[in-house]
């Protein structure tokens, strides 16, 4: 890994994704008020950026159809971004009308699972989006592009890192304001990670282009988050409670934990601007809602301290 004389990020951005990717892959229907309920847990906890909800079509995620709803009921925070996903311009258009801050594109580096995922090739997907972006660059949003399976796919397996630079060369030039390194299925190990950043870099990506997006279904996260960080990456995706079932690995824990992230960063001295105690509280708010236990190794150990504590008094 790197030489222990690297210097580490001072601080990092911690983009929270669990009310669109978390509750996205939830059977339980959570209501408009707990979603609001829940993202007011989240911007008090400190976080910055929340992926809120996805302008998809109503029918295709039914759980994300209250989406300019939800928006409106938001807590307006002096430097929060709200983001939503966009899947083409009526989504787009959906996502100014609701006066989103940021929104976020979506593709695969495998074909199999872009087909599969987006009903779509590649570059199908490619060319929508890269007449998509320059509209949302005009209208003044931020814009970051997932780049789904990178570390590999659960149809195709390896997948060539060149075939995810050729798509973030692509999405750039377009004029996105941000790439995310999505290793959708947990298949990324920290060596597979670094070199994929290290290619992006030596191909003009600057550092600060680059956020990654880690699960843990193998437990690899936040190892793999570690060799991002080394790297100088300082945005990290993660989801409180670990919440984002994956849909290829049933049972299995998703996404990196917003609350495992924020305490491993922050005993390494990495500033997360997040208070670890607010966003575990913010977890067990979401364990409630969703009336199922979290993931999350961070959330289930203060859970079960608060379990000892109370046994001890009562
Ligand atoms: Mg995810």
């Amino acid at each position: 890994m790197r030489p222990a004389h690297t210097t580490l990020p001072a601080a990092v951005r911690v983009y929270e994704v669990s009310p669109r990717d978390g509750l996205q892959n939830e059977a339980t229907v959570v209501s408009t008020a707990q979603k609001a309920e829940l993202i007011a847990h989240l911007v008090a906890a400190g976080l910055r950026d929340v992926e809120v909800t996805s302008f998809v079509r109503p029918r295709w995620i039914p759980q994300l159809s209250d989406a300019a709803e939800l928006v409106a009921m938001l807590p307006q925070v002096e430097g929060v971004d709200y983001w939503g996903l966009v899947p083409n311009p009526v989504g787009l258009e959906r996502a100014l009308k609701a006066q989103m801050h940021g929104v976020g594109t979506v593709l695969s580096a495998s074909e199999t699972h872009n087909k599969k995922n987006l009903n779509r090739t590649v570059r199908e997907s490619l060319a929508g989006l890269e007449e998509l972006i320059p509209v949302a660059k005009d209208e003044g949003l931020r814009v970051r592009s997932y780049i789904s399976t990178v570390f590999g796919c659960p149809y195709e397996g390896d997948v060539a890192p060149e075939a995810t630079l050729a798509l973030a060369e692509r999405l750039l030039a377009a004029g996105c304001d941000e790439l995310v390194l999505g290793d959708t299925v947990g298949m990324a190990n920290p060596v597979q990670v670094e070199s994929m950043i290290r290619l992006l870099l030596d191909h003009g990506v600057r550092i600060d282009q680059i956020a990654v997006h880690f699960h843990d279904t193998r437990g690899t996260a936040l190892a793999n988050a570690l060799a991002a960080l080394w790297c100088g990456v300082t945005t990290f995706d993660a989801s409180i409670g670990g919440l984002g079932g994956c849909p290829y690995a049933p049972g299995a824990a998703g996404n990196l934990a917003s609350e495992d992230l924020v305490h491993m960063f922050e005993a390494m001295g990495v500033r997360t601007g997040v208070d670890l105690e607010k966003l575990a509280e913010a977890g067990h708010f979401a364990e409630r809602v969703l009336g199922r236990e979290l993931s999350g190794r961070y959330h289930q150990f203060h859970a079960g301290s608060a379990r000892r504590a109370h046994t001890r008094t009562a």
